[in-house]
C-alpha cells in the first residue's frame, strides 16, 4: 500500500450515528458538489466521485485501492488535510458514515472543501493578534460580537473608556448601542449593518457615546466581519477609541473658520454662505425675497484712536449684542471685519419692512455705551440692498449694500440709503476715475491754476490762491470738487498736495525775482483733512519753502472749519507749530460747517473766508447781507481778515465794501487762470 492520501488534523472526533439507505447513499456519491469516498472497512478507497477527484488532485484509478489514512472507525473527523501530487495542500472538513454499499458495510466519506476560509481564518488569526497588540499599545477598547449568539466581548479598556467598571456591562450589543448619541444612532447602525451584509470592506466611523457621567465622548470605531465561505457574517470585531480632544479642536478649528472670534458672530465666509442659500430660495420661490444690510459704524476710528483699541474692541462687542437685539431671530448679523457689519433679513414682504429694521437698529444704537467709564454715543451707516434687483452671485449684492452704505455716509451719517443702480455706475466710475487720478500724478497731468485775491480798499491784487487742475487726456479739465475727495479717501491727496506746494511756492517766488514787486503778498493754498493729519507736515513745508525760497509770510494755508474742529486740541498744537514756522493761516468757507468760536479765538489764525453761498445772498435788498455782516463782523472780532469767496457782481462788491471786509475773490475779478495768464496779469497790474 501507497501512502496515506488524509491525514488526521484534529484529534476531536465524533461518535457517527446515522446509517443511510441505498438510495440515498447513491445520490451521495454521485452528487458533484460533495467530493465523496467509498471506504472499506479495512481503510483502503474503493470509491472516488468526480469532486473528490478535483479535491485529491487525482484520477480515480490512482485514488482506488489506496489507504485513506485516517481512522475511521465510528468516529467523524471534523478538518483534515489532504495532500495533493503537486505539494499544495487542501483543507477539508470530514463527515464519516457507516453504510452498506453492494451488499458490504462500508464509510462513506464526505469531504467538504473548506481551504479558502480555513486560509482566511489563519490570515485573520494573524493579523487580529498583531492588531490586538497595536490596539493595547494605542490605548484602544476592544470589541469581538458573535453574531450567531449575539453576544459581545467588551474588553476592559473598552468600558472604562466610558467610566464603567468591569462588572457593569454585559454582552448585549445594546450595551453598545443604547449608549449612542440619538443624532448618530442611525449612522452607526446603518454602517454595521452595511458591513455585515458585505456592503463595505471594513466598519469605520466616529460617533458620541454616553459616558457614565451622562456627558457625550467622542469615539472612533473600527471593526471587521470574519464570514463563512457563503460570506455571512458570523463574527465582526473591533476597536474603539476616544477621539473627543481632537474632535473638539476640530470643531474649535471649523468655528474659526466661520465665526468672528471678537464678537462671535459669523464671519463674512459665513455670511456669504447664508446669502447664497437665500438667493438660491429666492430663485425657486417667487413670493420669497430677502433683504442685506450694511453697517459700519460712524467716527469708529475716533474712539480707536482716543481711547485704544480694547476699547474699540468692546464698542464692536457691545454693537454686535444690540444689533442681535433688534432683529428677528431667522435673521443673521455677521461682522465683516473692523466696524463693518451686515444683516441679512430674510422672507421680508416689501423694502418697508428692511427700512424699518435700519430705523430700529439705529434707535438700538442711540442710548451711549459705556466703555471705561466712558459714555460713548455712537451710530451707523447702513446701505440696503434688496434680492428683487435679481443678483447672481452674493459678492455682488454685498457690494452694493456696501456701496449704498457710502451714499448713507456721505449723507451725514446715522441714516440709511437704498441701493439703486444708478450708484453702481457710480462706483464703477469712481474706480475708474482713481486709476487714472493714480496715473494723473505720476504723467504730470495736474496743473496749478490761480485766482486772484483782491484787496478792496486799493483794488490791487493782494494776492492769489492756488487751485488744481486736472488735465485729464479724454475727458478734458476736470474740476477738483470731482476728484479731491476721491483722493482724500485714496490718500492720493497726500501726492497732489505735495505737487501743489511745491509748485505754486516756485511760481509765486518766480513771479517775485521777475516782477519784483515788493509789497506783501498772500499765497493761498488749501489744505485738505488728510494732509492736515500727516505727522511730518511741518517738516514737509519747512523742506518746500527752504527748496524754493519763498518767504513764510507770503504762504497762507487754507483749512476748513471741520478739518479744525474735529480735534480741536491737536489741530491747535499742529497750527501752532506751523506758525512758529512764519506761515499764515485761513479759515476756509467759514460759515459752512459747525466752529466754536471759544476754539477759533485760541487758534493762531488770522483770515476768514466767507463761504460763496453767504455772499451770493447779498443782494440790493439785503436779504442775506444781515448774515454776511455778521460773519465779518465775527472775524473782526477775533482781529483776523477778512476775504470774501465768489463775488461775482457789482453789487456784491459794494455791500462788501460797505460791510468793511478787506478783500474779496470771484468770477467779478477773475475766474482762475493758468500759471502765464497769471504771470501776464501781475506784470500788467498798475500799481506794485
Ligand atoms: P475753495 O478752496 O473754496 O475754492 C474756491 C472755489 O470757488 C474754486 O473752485 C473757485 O474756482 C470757485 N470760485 C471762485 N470764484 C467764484 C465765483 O465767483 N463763482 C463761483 N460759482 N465759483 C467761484 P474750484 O477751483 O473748483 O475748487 C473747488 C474746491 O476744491 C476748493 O474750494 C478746494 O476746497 C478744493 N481744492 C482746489 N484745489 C485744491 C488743492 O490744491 N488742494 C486741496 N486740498 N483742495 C483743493
Ligand atoms: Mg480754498
Ligand atoms: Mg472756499
Amino acid at each position: 500500500m501507497s501512502e496515506p492520501v488524509l491525514e488526521q488534523r484534529s484529534p476531536f472526533l465524533r461518535a457517527g450515528d446515522a446509517r443511510a439507505t441505498e438510495g440515498r447513499l447513491e445520490t451521495i456519491i454521485h452528487r458533484d458538489a460533495t467530493a465523496a469516498l467509498v471506504v472499506s472497512m479495512d481503510g483502503v478507497i474503493r470509491h472516488a466521485n468526480p469532486s473528490a477527484e478535483r479535491l485529491f488532485g487525482r484520477r480515480g484509478e490512482d485514488l482506488i485501492g489506496r489507504a485513506c489514512g485516517v481512522p475511521l472507525h465510528g468516529a467523524n473527523t471534523p478538518e483534515i488535510d489532504i495532500r495533493r501530487p503537486d505539494g499544495d495542500v487542501a483543507v477539508a472538513e470530514l463527515f464519516s458514515l457507516e453504510t452498506v454499499w453492494s451488499g458490504e458495510t462500508v464509510f462513506l466519506i464526505s469531504l467538504r472543501d473548506i481551504t479558502s476560509r480555513a486560509r482566511a481564518e489563519e490570515a485573520l488569526r494573524e493579523s487580529e493578534e498583531r492588531y490586538a497588540l497595536a490596539a493595547r499599545a494605542a490605548n484602544d477598547g476592544l470589541f469581538d460580537w458573535d453574531v450567531s449568539t449575539s453576544r459581545v466581548y467588551y474588553s476592559p479598556r473598552w468600558k472604562t473608556m466610558l467610566g464603567y467598571d468591569e462588572s457593569d456591562i454585559g454582552e448585549s450589543p445594546e450595551e453598545w448601542f443604547s449608549r449612542v448619541h440619538p443624532e448618530d444612532l442611525d449612522r452607526v447602525r446603518g454602517a454595521v449593518t452595511a458591513h455585515i451584509d458585505g456592503l463595505t470592506s471594513h466598519f469605520e466611523n466616529e460617533y458620541r457615546i454616553r459616558h457614565k457621567t451622562g456627558s457625550w465622548r467622542w469615539v472612533l470605531c473600527r471593526g471587521l466581519a470574519v464570514r463563512d465561505p457563503l460570506g455571512r457574517a458570523t463574527r465582526m470585531a473591533g476597536s474603539q477609541s476616544d477621539v473627543t480632544h481632537r474632535k473638539l479642536a476640530e470643531e474649535q478649528l471649523a468655528h474659526r473658520a466661520f465665526y468672528d472670534p471678537l464678537t462671535n458672530l459669523p464671519n463674512r465666509a459665513l455670511f456669504i454662505d447664508r446669502l447664497r442659500h437665500a438667493m438660491r430660495r429666492a430663485q425657486r420661490r417667487k413670493d420669497y425675497q430677502f433683504a442685506v444690510l450694511f453697517l459700519d459704524i460712524d467716527r469708529f476710528k475716533t474712539v480707536n484712536d482716543s481711547l485704544g483699541h480694547m476699547a474699540g474692541d468692546r464698542l464692536l462687542v457691545m454693537v454686535a449684542r444690540r444689533l442681535e437685539l433688534s432683529l428677528r431671530p431667522g435673521d443673521s448679523v455677521a461682522r465683516l471685519g473692523g466696524d463693518e457689519f451686515t444683516v441679512l433679513l430674510e422672507d421680508i414682504r416689501d423694502l418697508d419692512d428692511a427700512t424699518r429694521v435700519a430705523d430700529r437698529i439705529q434707535r438700538e444704537l442711540v442710548a451711549p455705551f459705556d466703555i471705561n467709564a466712558h459714555e460713548i454715543f455712537s451710530s451707523a451707516s447702513i446701505g440696503i440692498a434688496q434680492s428683487s434687483t435679481g443678483y447672481e452671485n452674493p459678492e455682488d449684492i454685498l457690494r452694493d449694500a456696501d456701496t449704498a452704505m457710502y451714499r448713507a455716509k456721505a449723507a451725514g451719517r446715522a441714516r440709511h440709503a437704498l441701493f439703486d443702480t444708478s450708484m453702481h455706475e457710480r462706483a464703477v466710475a469712481l474706480l475708474n476715475l482713481e486709476a487714472d487720478l493714480r496715473r494723473a500724478v505720476e504723467r504730470n497731468e495736474l496743473a496749478v491754476y490761480y485766482q486772484p485775491i483782491v484787496a478792496l480798499d486799493t483794488g490791487r491784487i493782494s494776492g492769489v490762491e492756488a487751485l488744481v487742475r486736472w488735465n485729464h487726456p479724454q475727458r478734458g479739465l476736470i474740476s477738483p470738487n470731482e476728484f479731491i475727495p476721491l483722493a482724500e479717501e485714496t490718500g492720493l491727496i497726500v501726492p497732489i498736495g505735495k505737487f501743489v506746494l511745491a509748485e505754486s511756492c516756485r511760481h509765486v517766488r518766480g513771479w517775485r525775482d521777475e516782477i519784483g514787486f515788493s509789497s506783501p503778498f498772500a499765497l493761498h493754498v488749501n489744505l485738505s483733512g488728510r494732509q492736515f493729519s500727516q505727522a511730518d507736515l511741518v517738516g514737509q513745508i519747512r523742506a518746500t519753502l527752504d527748496e524754493t525760497g519763498l518767504e513764510p509770510g507770503d504762504l497762507r494755508l487754507e483749512i476748513t472749519e471741520s478739518v479744525v474742529m474735529e480735534r480741536p486740541e491737536n489741530a491747535r498744537a499742529m497750527l501752532l507749530q506751523l506758525c512758529d514756522l512764519g506761515v499764515r493761516l485761513s479759515i476756509d468757507d467759514f460759515g459752512t460747517g459747525y466752529s466754536s468760536l471759544a476754539y477759533l479765538q485760541r487758534f493762531p489764525i488770522d483770515t476768514l473766508k466767507i463761504d460763496r453761498s453767504f455772499v451770493s445772498g447779498i443782494g440790493a435788498q439785503g436779504e442775506n447781507s444781515q448774515i454776511a455782516r455778521t460773519i465779518i463782523d465775527i472775524g473782526h472780532n477775533l482781529g483776523m481778515v477778512v476775504v470774501a469767496e465768489g463775488v461775482e457782481t457789482l453789487d456784491q462788491l459794494a455791500q462788501l465794501r460797505a460791510l468793511r471786509c478787506e478783500s474779496a475773490q470771484g468770477y467779478l475779478f477773475s475766474k482762475p487762470i493758468d500759471v502765464d495768464t497769471t504771470r501776464a496779469l501781475l506784470r500788467a497790474a498798475p500799481s506794485w
